[in-house]
């Protein structure tokens, strides 16, 4: 790990976090502190037409809250098709902190995310969802702890009762089953909402995976991390944008982003399957040499048939999960593309 390039990135940035010494301003001497630490929002945006206004209400006070530093405002219009782009680009000439960043189309979350990291410039990014779930009011919280030295501050929803009880015992049952079977852990009850410093948003820009499953990549880039409990907030305008079906396939995408277990399970399932195979066939045998041909045994061959034929489909559906992944991902297409900045 020594040679990595991160490490040296590393270096270069905790320089960066040294803090400013107090008593040369003081003083009045002409040590001029050229560099004011800014920090970035990502927000990815999809069809929240209705909630823009109330979303630039809340965050100006709050940047207001926290004198000394620089903010920006990145927010990634996911291809809305109500009249959220306008109500952005309005935003951006009240506020110049505000900037829009404009996709082609609309590309999910986990891409807008990506446009949104790969556009911001602060020392410090927090992704955080345009419809106040997550409570802007804790980014004062989360900047303290960065200034404090940490540079991942994760927000945990210590209580969901906001969520649907379906939402709750899924995502419950997600990350259990997520965290058993992966190489790495994603921190429970933790979302996106969360702040990293300059040298983490670095490290997560070098993963090249197009397969982008945000939560995940966070938890494999590892740093030092401090942990923020909240109390998850209802949606303030509008609904949530991810149904079941949707939220179905966002989970196998990350646990076949960083799990193949999967995939080996039914090598077990064969050996498995073999050995009570060879077992029975000599008991069969046995019996046929000591009383003889007895019943043809049709029944028996036909639920063997049926239950293996089933289980080699199950096994080669698994298969295709991953290959149809490699697929997409050799193609090596752009996670987003972006029509226009603002
Ligand atoms: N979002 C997005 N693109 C999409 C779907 C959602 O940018 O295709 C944004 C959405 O506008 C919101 C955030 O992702 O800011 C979280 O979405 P949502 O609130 O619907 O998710 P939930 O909180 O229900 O999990
Ligand atoms: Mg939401």
């Amino acid at each position: 790990m020594q040679n990595n390039p991160h490490h040296a990135s590393l270096e270069t940035s905790r320089q960066g976090l040294v803090p400013v010494q107090p008593d040369a301003a003081a003083t009045g001497q002409a040590l001029v502190v050229s560099h004011r630490r800014k920090v970035s929002l990502v927000v990815p945006i999809f069809n929240e037409g209705d909630g823009i206004e109330l979303l630039f209400k809340t965050l100006c006070p709050i940047f207001d809250q926290v004198p000394d530093l620089d903010f920006e405002v990145i927010c990634v219009d996911d291809g809305s098709t109500d009249d959220t782009l306008t109500k952005l680009i309005a935003c951006t000439t009240i506020d110049s902190r505000f900037k829009v960043v404009e996709l082609s189309r609309n590309f999910g979350k986990e891409s807008a995310l990506t446009a949104g990291i790969d556009e911001a410039t602060g020392d410090a990014l927090i992704p955080i969802d345009a419809d106040l779930q997550d409570p802007p009011e804790l980014i004062p919280v989360m900047i303290k702890a960065w200034q404090d030295g940490a540079e991942v501050v994760l927000a945990r929803r210590a209580n969901r009762s906001s969520d649907p009880f379906l939402k709750r015992q899924t995502a419950k049952f997600f990350y259990r089953f997520h965290n058993q079977f992966s190489s790495i852990q994603i921190p429970r009850n933790v979302g996106d909402f969360r702040l990293m410093d300059r040298v983490v948003v670095d490290a997560l820009k070098q993963l090249p995976e197009h397969h982008r499953f945000m939560k995940g990549l966070f938890a494999w880039v590892g740093f030092k991390t401090v942990t923020i409990d909240y109390v998850r907030q209802v949606r303030a305008r509008g609904g949530t944008k991810f149904s079941g079906w949707k939220l179905w396939n966002f989970a196998l995408e990350g646990f076949t982003s960083f799990s193949t277990v999967p995939l080996k399970f039914w090598s077990y399932v064969g050996v498995f399957g073999a050995v009570s195979t060879f077992v029975y066939a000599v008991v069969i045998v046995a019996r046929t040499l000591i009383s003889g041909v007895d019943v043809p045994g049709y029944a028996s061959l036909l639920v063997a048939i049926l239950f293996f034929g089933s289980l080699q489909l199950i096994s080669v559906g698994v298969l295709g999960e991953y290959i149809g992944r490699i697929y997409t991902e050799t193609k090596n297409r752009p996670v987003y593309l972006i029509r226009k900045r603002y």
